[in-house]
Order: C-alpha cells, then structure tokens, then sequence
C-alpha cells in the first residue's frame, strides 16, 4: 500500500504533559501515523507527498457537541434565554426531508473541514418524529465529505409544556396540541429506530460511529433514559446527553425527582465512562463526587452557554476533580457556527473573570481539551487526538504565513488566542487529503450552499404555522422565568 508524506512541516506534538513544535515529516499508511521523521527519507514514486514547509500540522480538532438539523437555521434565532430559543429553532428543524438532512449536515461538515476540525459528535434531533431514513441521510453526508462522525439521535418521549417547571395556571386556556403537548411515538419505537440505525452504521468504513443522544433527563421517561442506557451498553456506544443547560432545568429536575438531575441519572445508572454530559451548568450538592466516581465526561458549551444566557459551566472544578472535559460548539442556530477554533478561545478566556488567576485555563490546557479531551469524551480517545506513531493520521494543517501566526512567537498561544480557522490549507481524515487548499475535496460545495439557500426559504415559508404553535408557550415561559428567576452567582 503506497505511503503518504508530509514533508517539513513544523508539527505540534503533546508529549509528556505539555505541546512541541518541531519540524518533522509525517510518515502515513493505511490511514494510521507510522512515524514523524527528524529528516525526510526516500519517498517512492507511487507515494503521495504534501510538501509541508511553511505549515503548521496539529492534530484535527474534534467537536464533541453540534446538532447538524439546526446548520439550515444559522442566524434564524434571537438572542434568547434556552427555553424561549427553544421555540423558534424547534419549529424551525420540523418536518425536514431526508435530503434536506444530508444539506444540513453537509452544510456543518464543510464549516468544520475548512476550520480545521476531523471529529465530532452530531446529537441529531428529528422533528417532528424521529425517522431512520433521515439519520442515515446524515450518516451519509459525513461519509461523503470523509469527517469522522459520532451520530447520536435524540430521543425524547415528554411533551415540552411538561419539560418545564410551568405552574398549571400559566397555561390555562392554551390549546397546546399542536406543539407543547402533542402525543410523541412511544420509547420503546425510538429505541427501535435507534437501534436500526446503530445496527446500519455503526463502524462504517471506520470512519461513522452511532451513539445514543437521550434530549435531557427531564424531556425522556425514566423508562426511555433506561432503555437508552441499555441499548448503548449492547452496542458499547456514547451516551450523549443536554443535562442542567439552565436553572430551570434544575428546578425541574427537583420536581420530577425530587432529588437533582445528576443524583436521578446515577441512581438509574446512567452515568458512567461512555456518558457524555452537555453544559452542566447548574450542578449541585455532591453531583461532582457523582460525576467524578463515575468517570462521566463533561462536554463544555462556552459561545452557546454565553448566546443563551444559561450560566458558567464550572468548568475549573470539574478540572481539578480529574473529570473529563471536551468543547463543543453546540448548534448553528445558538452558536451561530461549527467554528471550533472559536470555541477554544471562548473557553480558554470565558471564565477568567470570574476565576481567580490561579485557576485559569491557559491557552495550552483548552487546547488539550479540543483535541484529545473531546476525542476521549466521544469515545475516540485511544486512536485520535495528538500527532503519534499508531494514531489515526487525524492531521490539520496551517498556513503560516497568515496574520494569525506573523510573527510567529509561541505556537499554541498563536493558535487559540490569534487563528479563527482561515490560516487552513489542509485536512487528512484517516490518512486521505479530505480538504486541500481550503476546499474540499469529496463535495461539490457550491452545490450544497445552492441548495441549502433554496431550502431554507421554503423552510420558511412552510413553518409559519408551526411558528405560531409554538409560540404560544412564550407568554408562559416569561411568567415561569419572572417567578424562577434565571441568575445565578458564581463563585468559581
Ligand atoms: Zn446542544
């Protein structure tokens, strides 16, 4: 099998404990990194070469939270708190066909292709049913373009007026059984149509892993959380779900338990190593004891956290416990991008001002946590993350002769404090040039954005009605945060 070279790149490695930049030559076969050279050696004529002199090589970021339904909303949401939000990009995703799933997710694919992302984890959310041709529509789009993808679909069987700590006259002569009441397919269906896609694409091509993606505790059945857990424990998958995004949430959980959300998922016994939870934010008691024994991972939210107002992920302690951590961009329509370089930054500065300096995260630590914290949180760990002998040849390549890196003083500080992801030149998933002089290689992407625009203004015109349902849960919501409050103080 004929070898792949990058030449005289300057690679920036994790080695014992911290980053080294040096320049090297990547040895590649068989999608697998055999080695990084001091000097190049003799390169065969059949041996394809990506002259690396002048670029940076890092090890692909990995986007361990995004929903590809919400890539056709970019921009279509105010800036509101979570459960108001809800309403616009919920009605905004409904009744999508397969096709325009694929456009979706194709539209992601390509953000994160060109800002320098391999990996990522799709919580796929399908309104309003979940259905398997259009989670293998997905599957398919990541495939296509070449991305490693974790594709996890949402499944959520309570009805959302019942999601949130509303008292019952706030919704009082509201006819809610177009949308915040309206019956869902029972669990034991969703857990089929998941089980059905896991069985169709799970290790596909080495590339497309299925996950399991329960909404958030209070928007499942203890009956579906369970059959999730069980299902992921047959295939040995992630699962993946939103827990304690918001204060509301935190009540809700007190309402429906009567204990908080974290304590209800251990004692069901949902919490563990493959158990990624999104945001948790607004933890309590001893949820970091729960979530440290367990060896759950964290997947941290900052640019979506800060768009909806939720709160501070206290991210510091979950650090000093030794727990886990990935980044995330969380969707395009709360983001509003799957720009993961972004999202670094956002989390390497976000808490500063709350945080003594000592507990900074450094541009070193949150660089860590986009590439080999996330990997290892969406269950790649062992093979990707860092540029090694035996590692999937994952690798993002930089220019650097761009302003990001001019003069070029401290590599890592450059990339997460100065790149935005537009010094990419390059991306190798599993060892093939998926992305080459910033496009990409296995796509036609200005068919995608073509028909991505025109689906997105029928879109428009076909959810009004859709719009209108849920907005009558608007004037509840308001009265809910009024009596709640969504403020919290931050000691971190
Ligand atoms: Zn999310």
């Amino acid at each position: 099998m004929a070898t792949t070279w990058i030449t005289d790149a300057t690679c920036l490695t994790h080695e014992d404990g911290g980053w080294i930049s040096a320049r090297r030559s990547i040895e590649i076969a068989s999608g697998r990194i055999v080695a990084l050279h001091h000097y190049t050696p003799y390169i065969a004529p059949e041996d394809e070469v990506i002259v690396g002199t002048g670029l940076l090589a890092i090890p692909g970021l990995v986007n361990a939270h995004t929903h590809s339904p919400d890539n056709l909303l970019r921009g279509s949401a105010p800036q509101l708190p979570l459960e108001l939000w809800s309403l616009h990009s919920a009605a905004g995703r409904e009744g999508r066909t397969p096709r325009q799933c694929y456009i979706s997710a194709a539209l992601g694919g390509i953000e994160m292709l060109r800002t320098g992302t391999t990996a990522l984890l799709d919580h796929v959310r399908i309104s309003p049913e979940l259905d398997g041709a259009c989670l293998d529509a997905i599957a398919q789009a990541y495939l296509d373009l070449g991305l490693r993808a974790v594709v996890a679909p949402i499944v959520a069987d309570r009805p959302v007026a019942s999601t949130l700590p509303l008292d019952s006259d706030d919704l009082r002569d509201l006819d809610l059984s177009a949308y915040g009441m309206r019956a869902l397919l029972p669990a034991s269906e969703q857990i089929a149509i998941a089980e059905a896609f896991v069985e169709r694409w799970h290790g596909c091509e080495q590339r497309i892993m299925a996950g399991i993606g329960p909404s958030a505790p209070q928007r499942c059945s203890d009956d579906l959380l369970i059959g999730a857990a069980a299902l992921a424990a047959r295939h040995s998958l992630i699962l993946h779900l939103h827990a304690l995004e918001t204060r509301a949430q935190q009540i809700m959980g007190h309402r429906l338990y009567g204990k908080g959300t974290v304590a209800h998922l251990d004692d069901l016994g949902l919490l563990g190593p493959k158990t990624n939870l999104a945001h948790a934010i607004w933890i309590e008691g001893d949820d970091l004891d729960r979530i440290a024994r367990t060896d759950t991972a964290i997947i941290h939210n900052p640019v979506s956290n800060a768009r909806l107002g939720s709160g501070f992920c206290p991210l510091a302690d979950y650090l000093e416990r030794g727990i886990r951590v990935g980044l995330g961009t969380d969707s395009a329509c709360c983001n509003d991008s799957n720009n993961l370089f972004e999202t670094t930054k956002w989390a390497g500065l976000l808490h500063n001002p709350v945080r003594p300096h000592a507990r900074w995260l450094g541009a070193a630590a949150a660089l860590r946590l986009a590439t080999q914290g996330s990997a290892d949180a969406i269950g790649l760990g062992s093979s990707v993350g860092n540029l090694a002998p035996g590692q999937s040849a994952d690798i993002t390549m930089l220019r650097l002769d761009t302003p990001a890196f001019t003069p070029l003083n401290d590599v890592v500080r450059q990339l997460v404090l100065s790149e935005n992801g537009s010094s990419v030149v390059h991306v190798v998933v599993a060892g093939e040039t998926v992305l080459r002089g910033g496009v990409c290689t296995r796509l036609n992407e200005s068919a995608i954005w073509e028909e991505a625009q025109e689906y997105a203004a029928r879109q428009h015109l076909a959810n009004c009605q859709i719009q209108a349902n849920a907005r009558k849960l608007a004037a509840p919501i308001e009265a809910m945060f009024a009596r709640i409050g969504r403020d919290r103080s931050t000691s971190q």
